[in-house]
């Protein structure tokens, strides 16, 4: 069987050298010392001075929202996982979308403006599996209106973004760190941003808002992580590049092996591609469902993603977004994976050639 996609492991020798270290502290959360190493090491690796590891992607939106003060109505895409239109929901703040660019699948910055009322206080846009936001047009428009910026950048490890990583962009940037991810630890996420105070205030809120043993500086949550989180993290933050190299080795073929009919989403400028995700757009709904079936039938497993679309959620009113719906509905995430062999990857490409 090939699944859509497979969580890395590490070499357990490498993972074991750090829980043994936990074994011998006996210091298993709260901001330990390897929480404190691996986010040392992510910076490193990210080439950016601040970052906070938190309990997952989720969490690190909804901690931006609340550290950001942000009230009233927040523009976003209806084309990404369901935790970026929730999270708004959950902090007490309305979503109101605006629908994506056709080709970068990106929310579409010249239809941005007018969703804007004197109740919007942010932009929340998704670096739609792995490929930048038209982050300079979101800039502009931010500024102009007195608006906050946040990224959901949950694709993006190791995506840059004019040769920075785009982690460093937009007032707070999030990611996530879960098993499905590109870079994972089993269940993480980070939030960046260059506002120290805003960083001090996360900081604070993702623990219980303590700023000492019986004293607490405002209403926290517990968005901590453990040892044992960041103890995978360092492992898989040696195969990292690795991972990124196997995935575009893999893309390559998928690109020179499938249909010519087959669209793909257009990449921002000025970007070092993760290769995260492999998505393709089909001509109908009718083919994708026959296509799906066909690659089920030989044991191949993509998956619709993103299907449906966030407006669509029962918790939001009656929206249409006609570009996203019709996206959404033509669009499959094939399988993609380190384990994935070359060998596989033909496979699958013959199967999609002959259906
Ligand atoms: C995975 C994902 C999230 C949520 O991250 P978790 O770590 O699973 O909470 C949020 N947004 C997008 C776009 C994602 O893909």
């Amino acid at each position: 069987m090939i699944p859509v996609t497979k969580p890395f492991l590490p070499p357990i020798e490498e993972y074991d050298v750090f829980v043994k270290q936990i074994w011998k502290r006996q210091w298993l959360t709260n901001n330990g010392p390897l929480v404190n190493e691996l986010e040392l090491k992510l910076k490193e690796h990210l080439n950016l001075p601040h970052l906070l590891f938190v309990t997952n992607g989720t969490i690190a939106i909804q901690l931006a929202i609340k550290a950001l003060g942000l009230k009233g109505e927040i523009i976003t895409t209806p084309f990404s996982y369901v935790a970026t239109t929730s999270s708004i929901v959950w902090e007490g703040c309305k979503p109101v979308f605006v629908d994506i660019d056709k080709n970068t699948l990106n929310i579409d910055p010249l239809a941005i403006e007018s969703a804007i009322t004197p109740s919007t206080s942010a932009i929340l846009a998704t670096h739609c599996f792995g490929n930048p936001c038209d982050i300079d047009a979101i800039q502009i428009i931010a500024e102009k209106h007195g608006l906050k910026v946040i990224y959901d950048a949950a694709h993006c490890f190791g995506t840059k973004y004019k040769g920075k990583s785009v982690f460093e962009y937009g007032d707070v940037s999030t990611t996530s760190f879960h098993a499905t991810k590109l870079y994972h630890t089993i269940e993480g996420g980070a939030v960046f941003t260059k506002d120290s105070s805003v960083l001090e205030r996360i900081a604070y809120m993702r623990n219980f808002g303590h700023s000492g043993p019986v004293s607490f500086n405002c209403v926290g949550i517990n968005g901590k992580n453990s040892e044992f989180h960041a103890a995978m993290g360092l492992a898989n933050l040696k195969s990292v590049g690795n991972i990124i190299k196997k995935r575009k080795e893999l893309s390559r073929i998928y690109d020179a092996c499938l249909p010519k009919e087959f669209m793909r989403p257009s990449l921002q400028k000025n970007t070092d591609y993760n290769y995260s995700y492999y998505p393709v757009i089909i001509e109908s709904e009718e083919k994708l469902l026959v296509l799906i079936e066909i690659l089920n039938r030989n044991e191949i497993f993509p998956r619709r993603y993103f299907y449906p679309t966030l407006n669509k959620l029962p918790y939001i009113g009656k929206v249409e977004m006609p570009v996203s719906e019709d996206i959404s509905k033509r669009i499959i995430c094939l399988p993609l994976y380190f384990d994935l062999t070359e060998e596989e990857v033909h496979l699958i490409c013959r199967t999609v050639n002959r259906a």
